[in-house]
């Protein structure tokens, strides 16, 4: 269940008509207010920058009353009662609460803290609904709206206290009497499966016929069981051998593959560090902490099988025997000849070596690559060169992981990339924030439909925009990257990229993160200026990339008989772009998800429930091809109000966002009329079929979508989608990317970021203090809005992917030394570490302070807690006024943000579409 509402009054008062809604019920609210002439201003140019003004006020011994960063806004809303999500403001005990997966009618929200038991449909963590009651026919679907479909993140991490997931090896089997329909060539037997329909057994197959037959509850299809598979069945029908069959228990299980179902021996992957060594890499220090990343992966590679290679890059290439049996130092080999078809100069077994036998021997050249680096003149790159050489090795190997390091554009060798002049045109063009959708008088949501009708100005700058968008969206050098793409796919290797331009340079993301995009891998971006980089993040991401991922992975998505995979949302296409339920990728990490959207092919109405099952065949870390079988009930209904009680926010939140970061990157549809349109006949179709009471002036919100419109005004606001000058492509680029694999639990944050005050002048509760001294609480989330930040006050942003922590002009200095320990003018990162560590050191080499007992140090450890196995959330410390305040203030997403409406204005909108339909 969605959490209901915590310390905050979420029923909307009425000011002034209409009648308070019943508790728990439908949100309602007032008619709109006059529209205003101008939007809020969000700062007073006029006055003196805090600094100066503090340090005079100081002097002067004025205290000032605390102001506000946003004027309070009179409107006849309260914007006290509008619907907002509440962070956790109770800690859990270890492992949260616990859920049974037979037992709950929703899963747990995606982002509190939870254990699952896995009885026998799967986890919430592998598998979301958009909505957890499928409609029975189709046209109950369309009325409602809201888009069938699910997300699944097939590696997802366990929490501690969760039951690992069980190995099934059917090789052990006996091998007498094995049926046809599963022995393999090798004479094994696969696990069983469906002989229609491919559907691998799991605890909703039924067995019949005293256990030799069984009937398939994705197709109906009754088969007979091989005989090495029948079991006779006891009193109740079941196996007799259930309890020591864990594929007919869990709903998540890894089967052990037949040898037949991998090409060749698979491996375990190998590990290529590719890291530039320009003038500019060096001079930057990025170079400095690539070499130290690196370092600390060989600390934490995943098996004792893991091997690594080294190779660096300027004008040229540069290999590294990294055998300890090479005893010799700073021997190397350089190839020149980057131009057609750069190669690797020695045979793999000599590049590429397990790291616990040569560890000291890695070290050895990765200090002397830093060592001559120092002296680089090297201004050109051939980066891409080094990758496309990289990837060779790899493949040669057996498959594994690039991990890419750049600094700027590759600009000499086989696919190097013109500097994109024109970028500066396109970005300021790029424009997709054209209002025209908010007309009233929309055409249908289907995506790519035919543009809404709109006023012909309005429509004709966004095309043009939408056009540059497309080509800001995709890489240069196509042909280059396609070809490698394919090498990649072909031979199992996955590329990350890890990039480091020099403060505001453009380098190009859409070209250079283009190949870890589409095969499974992530982006880095690292923006902040040369001299004030956080060491501890670029480490993290490195080790967060070691984590237990599926490689050469080849996935399918089963549907039970009635519903069919009618499309595919991920950063790759769907298999030959015929088939939307299954894909091939060369890896799939932990932290990646994909969604798939579902359609209606019959009724369900003779079903009580549907199933969906998906299969991953991949390689493990150790090597092993294994097959991870994922199979999810969730029930049908044939009333409406069902499926909007059962529909999940978060999921649903991470759909659109998905499909609105596809639109933009592919130049299809438009994004914000679709949403627009979606989320308004999402809206008017409770309305108009499930609410018990409507007035005229009441925009209605159900329980479950109370938060929809928020999200979707949130998602405008965004960086991935503002396309306002103020957003550098780059940045644009990155987070378009990162929506289009983001799991559940990170995309309501992402949107909607949660803040905290941490200012014990303001929260002034010491007994909330000693609570979150002993970890059982946290500040409560007030709302993304400067209206709640007062210049006497310090608080924390969190947007799952940076701690913002914002100090007020008028906080004293006494104050921010206390935790920080030194003053800060400037925006500075702050080193937390990990609970219970010793004081870490900042970038800057001070220690911290405030120590363990800090309560702002406290609350950040919490919060990282909270968020599990997630990346690194690095602390950006950002004081008012400063270079970066503005960084803050576009994420107080319920203000008005470059030309983007307040909330409250929003909510009048949506209720303004609502009626124009409605009429
Ligand atoms: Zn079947």
């Amino acid at each position: 269940m969605h959490p209901l509402p915590g310390p905050h009054p979420y029923t909307l008062t009425p000011t002034q008509m209409a009648p308070s809604p019943p508790a728990g019920g439908p949100w309602t609210h007032q008619p709109p207010p006059a529209p205003r002439s101008s939007r809020a201003a969000r700062h007073e140019p006029s006055q003196p920058s805090p600094t100066a003004r503090q340090g005079a006020d100081r002097q002067a011994g004025i205290t000032r009353a605390p102001t506000t960063l946003t004027r309070h806004q009179s409107s006849r809303i309260d914007p006290e009662q509008i619907p907002r999500p509440t962070g956790p403001s109770d800690l859990p005990v270890e492992g949260g609460k616990r859920y049974e997966t037979d037992k709950y009618t929703l899963p747990p929200p995606a982002t509190s803290s939870y254990t699952v038991i896995d009885r026998g449909s799967a986890s919430c963590r592998f598998i979301r609904l958009t909505t957890n009651q499928i409609p029975a026919l189709s046209q109950t679907a369309a009325t409602s709206h809201i888009p069938i479909g699910c997300v699944v993140q097939p590696f997802a991490e366990l929490a501690p206290t969760e039951e690992q997931i069980p190995v099934v090896d059917f090789s052990a089997s006996s091998s007498e009497g094995l049926g046809n329909n599963t022995t393999t060539s090798s004479g094994a037997p696969g696990p069983v499966r469906c002989p229609r329909c491919r559907a691998y057994v799991n605890p909703f197959m039924a067995s019949s016929a005293g256990g030799r037959e069984c009937s398939c509850n994705l197709c109906g299809h009754v088969f007979q069981l091989p005989q090495w598979y029948s079991c006779v069945l006891d009193e109740f029908g079941r196996r007799r051998d259930i309890m020591e069959r864990p594929e007919l228990l869990k709903g998540t299980v890894d089967f052990v593959a037949p040898a037949e179902y991998s090409d060749g021996i698979p491996q375990p992957p190998a590990f290529c560090f590719v890291i530039e060594t320009t003038f500019m890499s060096a001079v930057t220090g990025f170079l400095h902490q690539a070499i130290e990343s690196v370092k600390c992966a060989l600390e934490h590679m995943p098996a004792v099988t893991s091997e690594v290679a080294v190779v660096t890059f300027d004008h040229c290439l540069t290999f590294y025997p990294l055998d300890r049996l090479f005893t010799a130092k700073n021997q190397m080999m350089c190839v020149g000849d980057v131009e057609d078809d750069p190669f690797f100069p020695a045979p793999t077994d000599v590049l590429c070596v397990n790291v616990q036998e040569n560890h000291d021997k890695i070290v050895e050249v990765l200090d002397s690559v830093l060592e001559r680096a120092q002296d680089s003149k090297a201004s050109h790159s051939a980066g891409n060169a080094a990758l496309k050489a990289a990837v060779d090795l790899l493949a040669a190997r057996g498959g594994g992981v690039v991990m890419q390091y750049y600094c700027s554009v590759p600009d000499v060798g086989v696919g190097a990339l013109n500097k994109r002049e024109d970028f500066k045109h396109i970005h300021a063009f790029s424009s997709s924030g054209s209002s025209s959708a908010v007309s009233g008088a929309t055409s249908a949501p289907t995506s790519g439909s035919a543009p809404p009708p709109s006023s012909a100005a309005g429509t004709s700058t966004e095309h043009g925009s939408q056009k540059l968008d497309k080509v800001m969206f995709q890489p240069q050098q196509a042909a280059f990257y396609d070809k490698l793409a394919k090498h990649c796919y072909e031979t199992g290797v996955g590329v990350e990229v890890f990039c480091q331009p020099p403060s505001n340079a453009f380098i190009d993301l859409a070209s250079l993160g283009h190949i870890a995009h589409v095969t499974g891998g992530h982006i880095h971006l690292y923006t902040q200026t040369s001299t004030d980089r956080d060491p501890e993040r670029i480490k993290r991401d490195v080790i967060r990339t070691l984590a237990p991922s599926g490689f050469n992975c080849i996935f399918k998505l089963r549907t039970s008989k009635g519903l069919a995979v009618s499309k595919f949302y991920g950063p790759w296409s769907a298999k030959h772009g015929l088939d939307a339920s299954s894909f091939a990728i060369p890896r799939l990490h932990p932290d990646t998800a994909v969604a798939f959207l579902l359609k209606h092919d019959d009724r369900l109405d003779q079903q009580k429930h549907v199933y969906l099952q998906c299969a991953c065949l991949y390689t493990n870390m150790k090597g092993q091809r294994m097959i991870r079988v994922i199979t999810l009930a969730t029930p049908t209904t044939s009333s409406l109000s069902s499926v909007f009680r059962y529909t999940e926010i978060d999921c649903l939140i991470n759909v659109l966002t998905r499909m609105s970061a596809h639109g933009v990157m592919h130049g299809v549809g438009h994004y914000r009329e679709d949403l627009l349109n979606m989320c308004v006949d999402m809206l008017l179709s409770y309305r108009l079929h499930c609410a018990t009471s409507t007035t005229a002036g009441q925009l209605i919100l159900p329980e479950s979508l109370k938060l929809l419109p928020l999200y979707v005004m949130a998602l405008f606001k965004h960086a991935a989608f503002r396309g306002k000058s103020e957003v550098r492509a780059d940045e644009r680029v990155y987070f378009l990317m990162r929506f289009e694999r983001l799991p559940v639990s990170m995309s309501s944050l992402s949107l909607y970021p949660a803040l905290r005050c941490l200012h014990r002048s303001l929260t002034n509760d010491r007994k909330l203090e000693a609570a979150i001294k002993a970890s059982s609480l946290l500040p409560p989330t007030i709302a993304s809005t400067g209206e709640k930040v007062s210049s006497d006050g310090v608080y924390l942003m969190d947007d799952d992917e940076h701690f913002l922590i914002y100090v007020g002009c008028d906080v004293r200095p006494s104050y921010v030394t206390h935790f920080l320990g030194l003053e800060v003018e400037e925006p500075v990162y702050w080193s937390v570490g990990v609970d219970g560590e010793a004081s870490p050191l900042y970038s800057n080499g001070m220690a911290a302070a405030g120590g363990k007992d800090c309560i702002e140090r406290r609350i950040v450890q919490h919060l990282r807690a909270l968020k599990g196995s997630h990346p690194h959330v690095p602390v950006r410390i950002i004081p008012a006024r400063s270079g970066e305040e503005g960084r803050f203030s576009c994420r107080l997403v319920e203000d008005p943000v470059s030309g983007e409406a307040s909330y409250v204005d929003f909510l009048c909108q949506i209720h303004r579409l609502v009626n124009a339909k409605l009429d």
